[in-house]
This record gives C-alpha cells, structure tokens and sequence, in this order.
C-alpha cells in the first residue's frame, strides 16, 4: 500500500517535472507506461530506454511538423548554420519552437549581417517557446508563451584570437553580463535597492567564458539591435537600459527597458514581434 503511494507521488511529479521542462515530456511518460504495460516490459532500464526512444522520436520526428500545423516552426538544430542554439539541450527541451514571421525574420536578419556586412558572426539563440499551446509558460520566463518571442546571445570578440567568439559564454546562455560602466546608468543595482532580488540571480551562475578572453562587441551589437530594430516584424526589443544608451539606442522606441520584476538583459537581447 505505502509503496503503491510513494510510486504514485514519484510518478506524479515526474509527470509535472517532465511536463514544465519540456512540455510533451509529461505525455510521452504516460504513453511509454501504457506501452510498457501493453507489452509486458518488467526490467525498469528497459522501460527508462522506451521513455528516451519515444521521447526522442516525438522532439525530433513527430512534433515539429506538428507544430507547423499549429502555427510553430522549429530554429535550427545544427551547429553549422547562421542560426545556432545555445546548445543541444534547448533543442532536446522543446525550447526553440518559434511563429514562421519570427523565424524568417531571425533568418533574414542572419543572412543580412553575414552577407552584406564584414561582421560575419552567427546569431546564437537560447530560449524562444515550447512548440504548442499560446499561454504555457516556458519557465523561468514571464513571456515567452505564444511563439513571438525570441532571446539572442550578444556577440563577443577573442581578444586573444581577435576574431568572433563562436563558443558559448555560459552553459544555459544567460548570466555573463556586460555591466554598466562608470558614470552608466546602473539598473541592477536600482532594482536591487527597490527590493528586487531575483533581477541579478543568473549573474555568474553559469559562466563559461573568462571575462579577460572575451569582450562584448559593442560595434558587432550594435549592428545586430540594428537589423533587428529595423525589421518591420520587430514590436520589441528588451536590453539593459546601459547598454541601450552606449549602443545608441536612446530614441529607438522598439528598444525599451523591460521592467525590474523581470531578470537583466545584458546578458541577452529579448525580441519579440
Ligand atoms: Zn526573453
């Protein structure tokens, strides 16, 4: 009996966990324990190995010309293209699903900046939205909920290597900030003071790069919010109010400060259309 609860609890918040990490990764549990059960499958690593082999099915097979079909298109899995993820786990979570408009826009701005400028860098992407259902969050982001919206990497130079820096700078892509300078206005510490103390909580969490390697671009960023800003599609962008002002942005109405119940954004671009 106690072990029939205990399992029951277990399942349950697996099939929560699952459900908010990637959203489909609740279904596929439940759908693997029917297969299991139908087929008579006792040995548990065999069952774990049907819950990945059907999850890995559904993301990469099944789901993303269901998503078409609900308005959402997938971004670029692979390394090599103009367009990369942050990295494989955005695309194996379900987190790159985008509307058709946000993704030719993403697409001809990319080709845009590699072909018509010296600045030939990849746009690196890290969250955008689950493939279905407008109004599912994609947690820890308060918007990201209806496939309009999109978070960029900024670009970096090696400067030892002085040219772009194609790596990530953090594992999960947010919390390597590029902080006010002197005599900048300094929002995280604003936000901070009115008792906001989530706004720096990715703040070094996750860094991969060495600030002494590597060096946000300001001229390659600029151009970047440029296109970006410029692209009919584009209703927002969502920066740090510092670097709105030192890349030149103050009279771009596109280009607004996103409030201090969210996280900074100097450590992405936030677009949305
Ligand atoms: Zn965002």
């Amino acid at each position: 009996m106690i072990r029939s609860i205990i399992k029951y609890f277990l399942l349950t918040f697996l099939f929560l966990l699952l459900t908010v990490l990637t959203q489909i990764g609740g279904l596929i549990l439940i759908l693997s324990l029917i297969i299991s059960e139908k087929i008579k499958v006792k040995n548990r690593v065999k069952k774990v190995g049907l819950f990945i082999g059907l999850y890995l099915a559904c993301s990469f097979v099944i789901v993303p010309p269901l998503a078409k079909v609900f308005g959402r298109t997938a971004l670029p899995i692979s390394n090599k293209g103009l367009i990369i993820p942050n990295h494989i786990w955005t695309c194996l979570f379900n987190r790159h699903y985008v509307k058709l408009e946000l993704y030719d826009l993403i697409r001809e701005v990319s080709s845009r900046l590699y072909n018509e400028n010296d600045y030939q860098f990849r746009i690196r992407y890290l969250d955008a939205n689950f493939p279905f259902i407008n109004g599912f969050p994609l947690l820890p982001h308060r918007s990201h909920d209806d496939g309009e919206k999109l978070d960029l990497a900024f670009i970096y130079v090696d400067q030892i290597q002085d040219k772009y820096w194609n790596d990530r700078v953090s594992f999960i892509g947010y919390g390597f900030c590029e902080e006010p300078l002197r005599g900048e206005q300094n929002m995280p510490k604003q936000c901070a003071q009115k008792g906001y103390w989530q706004y720096s909580l990715l703040t070094k969490s996750f860094g991969l790069a060495s600030k002494d390697k590597v060096q946000f671009d300001k001229s390659a960023n600029t151009l970047l919010v440029k296109q970006l800003s410029k692209h009919p599609s584009t209703k927002k962008i969502f920066i740090e109010p510092h670097l709105k002002s030192r890349l030149g942005f103050e009279s771009d109405p596109k280009v607004r400060f996103h409030g201090c119940a969210a996280v900074r954004h100097d450590d992405h671009i936030h677009l949305e259309l």
